[in-house]
This record gives structure tokens, C-alpha cells and sequence, in this order.
């Protein structure tokens, strides 16, 4: 048979076949990468305008031992895609109660303080959302109302009544919600004050277009926005002084990036958390 050549057409592709090799090799590395423990939970500190840390957000780092750190844009996807974000997500999770369970035992934190943990679409939608979360806190000495869920707006989106009425669940368990990325997805503004959401977080695109008068208004708009619905607003990507004078200016509640810190190693994030705290 013709596999290949001129112009007609081909049973067989061999850059498809390597992409699908490389794809399939992805997700059994990513099965050994679990059992090896190479994912972990860096954590990015997040301050409010007098600078005392809130909380900190939990970002997943995959330690390859040949490729170095892969960032989670290269796996989460396929993670995602073969049913193994469940997985992850227990071992972010993990961290962060091994986190809080320090930070508890040394009293570093107020009772306001919070870790948040970014949630995927599919972990979001599944049945079991509630109990997994709820299960592995339980081995932990921590308590729900330290944990912040990120969501984003695509996912409240659709059917609005079973929305509402699970994350409804969940708050009454103790956790809040994050909106992340605000202002990219296309949420009906006009619904948001349905959802039991405490804090809107202001993409980093946004805050990377200030120095422009419509940029800078999109993020006045999402502060008062806000505001006007009794939600935290926090901005993320924070990268220079200007950027902290115009939001502070703008009385924003928390603010997060590599301006403050890039995401730390557990043990390096107690180091500066330590700093900041008896400084
Ligand atoms: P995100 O939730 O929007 O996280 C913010 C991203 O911006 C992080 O990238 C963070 O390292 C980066 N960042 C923070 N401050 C700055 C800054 O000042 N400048 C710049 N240039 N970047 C900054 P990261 O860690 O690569 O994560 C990318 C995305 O991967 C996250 O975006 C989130 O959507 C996803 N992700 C990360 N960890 C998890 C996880 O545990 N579970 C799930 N489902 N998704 C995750
Ligand atoms: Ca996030
Ligand atoms: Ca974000
Ligand atoms: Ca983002």
C-alpha cells in the first residue's frame, strides 16, 4: 500500500504518529513522575497595602530528574485529559496542609490567613469534589476555612442552579472561592452576585497594561466591581513599583508577584514568610 508521497492522500502520517508516540509517553511519565513524587507545590506569597502577608497562592512544579522544572502549562492539560488531575490536585493539596500545619504549630498566621489551590475544570464538575477535598484535609491539623478554591469564570458558566448550589456546599464546609483570571472569560457580570465568591483575582494581563488609559480602567472597573459586591480584589503579576503605586492608589486588597516573590519551595517559603513576619 502507498503510506506516502505526491500529493494524494496518506494512510499514515509519521508526524502524527510521533506526536501521538510523544503524547503516550507524556502520560505514563507523568504516572511514574507520581509514583517518584517529582510534583510539588511551590508557593507565591500574597501581601495586603500595609505589606503583611494574607496568604499565599499553591502552584504545581513537576522536578523532572533529566528535563528540570516543567511548568505546569506543558502538563496540566494531560494530566487533565487522561484522568490523572485528581491525583495532582491531592498532592498540591497535601503540600499546602503540610504548609498550614507549620505555620499553625509556630503561629506565623492570624486566622485570616489562607492558601489558595488552583481547581480544574474537570475536578470542579466532578461528583466527588466535596468529599475528596474534604477527605484529605481530615488527615491534616488544619482547618477548611484556611483553604481558598480558585476557579475560574468559564466554569460557572454552565447550569447555574447545580453551580451555586455545590459551591454553596462547599462554603458551608468552611472554604472560599476564588475568581481567577478575572475579566478574560465571558461571565454574565450581571450573575455574579449569585455565587458564594469572596475574592475576585484581576489577570495579569490586565495589570500589565496600566501604563494604558483603557488598561488602567479595566482594572479600575474590576476593583469597583468588587467592591460593590463586598468581594476582596487581588491583583496578580505584579512586577514593578509602578504597577504597586497605581493599584494601591486604587485601594486594592492583596497583591501578588514576582515584585513581592516568585513562587518558593516549601522550605524557602517559610523562610520568607519567617522574615517578613519578625521583620
Ligand atoms: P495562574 O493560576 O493564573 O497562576 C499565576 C501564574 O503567574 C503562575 O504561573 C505564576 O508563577 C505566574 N506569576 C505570578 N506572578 C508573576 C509575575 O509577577 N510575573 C510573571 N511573569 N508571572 C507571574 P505558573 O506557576 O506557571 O502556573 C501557570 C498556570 O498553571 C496557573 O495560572 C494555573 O492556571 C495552572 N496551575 C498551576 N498550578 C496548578 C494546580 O495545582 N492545579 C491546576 N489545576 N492548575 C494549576
Ligand atoms: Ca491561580
Ligand atoms: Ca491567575
Ligand atoms: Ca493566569
Amino acid at each position: 500500500s502507498k503510506l506516502t508521497g505526491g500529493n494524494s492522500y496518506s494512510y499514515f502520517d509519521p508526524k502524527q504518529q510521533t506526536l501521538l508516540d510523544r503524547q503516550l509517553s507524556f502520560e505514563s511519565e507523568i504516572v511514574r513522575a507520581i509514583e517518584k513524587r517529582e510534583f510539588c507545590a511551590f508557593f507565591q506569597p500574597q501581601l495586603n497595602g500595609q505589606g503583611e502577608i494574607t496568604g499565599a497562592e499553591a502552584l504545581i512544579r513537576w522536578k523532572h530528574p533529566d528535563k528540570g522544572l516543567i511548568p505546569p502549562y506543558e502538563f496540566i492539560p494531560v494530566a487533565e485529559q487522561y484522568g490523572l488531575i485528581q491525583a495532582l490536585q491531592d498532592i498540591v493539596l497535601e503540600d499546602i496542609c503540610e504548609l498550614l500545619e507549620i505555620l499553625n504549630e509556630l503561629q506565623l498566621i492570624n486566622e485570616d490567613f489562607k492558601l489558595s489551590i488552583n481547581i480544574s475544570h474537570s475536578q470542579f464538575k466532578s461528583s466527588n469534589f466535596r468529599s475528596s477535598l474534604l477527605n484529605t484535609i481530615s488527615q491534616f491539623k488544619v482547618s477548611s476555612k484556611q483553604i481558598n478554591l480558585e476557579i475560574t469564570e468559564s466554569m460557572l458558566s454552565h447550569d447555574m442552579n447545580n453551580t451555586v448550589k455545590q459551591m454553596t456546599e462547599i462554603e458551608s464546609e468552611g472554604f472560599s472561592f476564588s475568581i481567577d483570571d478575572f475579566g478574560t472569560g465571558y461571565s454574565s457580570l450581571s450573575y455574579l452576585y449569585a455565587y458564594p465568591v469572596n475574592e475576585l483575582k484581576i489577570d495579569k494581563s490586565f495589570v500589565d497594561r496600566m501604563l494604558d488609559k483603557s488598561g488602567l480602567s479595566i482594572v479600575e472597573t474590576i476593583i469597583n466591581l468588587a467592591k460593590n459586591l463586598g468581594m476582596q480584589v487581588v491583583a496578580e503579576g505584579v512586577e514593578n513599583e509602578n504597577q504597586v503605586m497605581l493599584l494601591r492608589e486604587r485601594n486594592i486588597d492583596i497583591f501578588q508577584g514576582f515584585f513581592f516573590s516568585k513562587p518558593l519551595p516549601l522550605a524557602d517559603y517559610l523562610v520568607w514568610h519567617r522574615g517578613q513576619v519578625t521583620a
